[in-house]
């Protein structure tokens, strides 16, 4: 029988550090992720943390057909599903990264990573293979050049994609944050040149705005742009109809939605495909 593409790890909190102002890191472990597929670049996972006022995680265990078992259950019983990406994935510790975009509207799972002691567990619903369906960055042929663009909850995206590109390939990347300090060293053998940029009064959505002043890299660039849903329609928007790239060139993914928990956009989801 073919090996499952997605299956539930249960592992557990092994640390939960504060790395700046806007971001908290939980690492988590345990034997299971040695089943664990990463693919590095944008690798995403489902997170399920216990509901208000539990302490399991109740999730159905069926991976062919969770979904349904999980719809079926009652909202407040459930586990909270959240969408993360791995940050960092260290095989020989059997360790696992996820970094948490503090925003001011905090919701379960940004709540769960300021108040998780090690010990505690959480569940993830991953890949088995290493080149599964949960990476979004693929670079088409006749491509010479990665523009990258997100807002905080993209960073650990971007970060994942800059260590994993080869060596010299011309990057350009704009990465929004909500406190200077927020800057992180993102290591790469790519050429990157990084945009660090904070909203402000004057100027809420400083990516559209930084993304109409910068040249694009190269003469044929694949872009890959991530975070709030309708700035990133606004992006996309521009590279097409602005700056002529190639639709098919083009990577972007609403990573959440102003005034939408990831809970309201489900239920849109399920009542979209009813
Ligand atoms: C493929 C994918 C990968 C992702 N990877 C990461 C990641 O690695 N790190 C990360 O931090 N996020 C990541 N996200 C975004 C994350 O899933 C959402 O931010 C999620 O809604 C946070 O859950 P919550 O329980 O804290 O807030 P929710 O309960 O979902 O929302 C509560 C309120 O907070 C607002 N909100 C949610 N997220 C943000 C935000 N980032 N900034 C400002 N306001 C927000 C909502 O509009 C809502 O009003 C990813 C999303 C996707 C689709």
């Amino acid at each position: 029988m073919a090996a499952r593409p997605f299956a539930f790890f249960d592992l557990h909190v092994v640390r939960a550090t504060t790395l700046s102002p806007g971001f908290a890191r939980v690492t988590l472990g345990g034997p299971q992720l040695d089943g664990f597929g990463h693919g590095g670049r944008d690798q995403r996972i489902k997170l399920f943390l216990p509901a208000a006022g539990h302490s399991a995680i109740a999730v159905p265990r069926d991976a062919d057909d969770w979904w349904t078992g999980w719809q079926r259950m009652h909202p407040a019983e459930r586990a909270v599903m959240r969408t993360y990406t791995i940050r960092e994935l260290r095989r020989a510790e059997r360790e696992a990264d996820i970094d948490f975009a503090l925003h001011p509207h905090p919701g379960p799972a940004a709540d769960w990573a300021l108040t998780v002691r090690p010990g505690d567990p959480a569940t993830l619903l991953g890949a088995t293979q290493d080149e599964n369906a949960g990476i979004g960055f693929h670079r088409p042929d006749g491509t010479d050049s990665v523009l990258l663009a997100g807002d905080a909850s993209a960073l650990p995206a971007i970060a994942g994609i800059l260590a994993w590109l080869p060596a010299g390939t011309p990057v350009t990347v704009l990465a929004e944050i909500t406190h200077p300090d927020d800057r992180q060293d993102l290591a790469t053998r790519a050429d990157a040149r990084t945009t660090w940029l904070t909203p402000t009064a004057d100027d809420p959505q400083p990516l559209l705005t930084a993304l109409r002043a910068h040249p694009l890299p190269g003469t044929s660039p694949y872009a890959w742009v991530a975070g709030e849903a309708s700035c990133v329609r606004a992006l996309r928007r521009h590279l097409v109809t602005e700056r002529g790239v190639d639709r098919r060139h083009i990577t972007f993914t609403g990573y959440w939605r102003r005034h939408a928990s990831e809970d309201t956009l489900i239920q849109e989801a399920i009542a979209a495909a009813a």
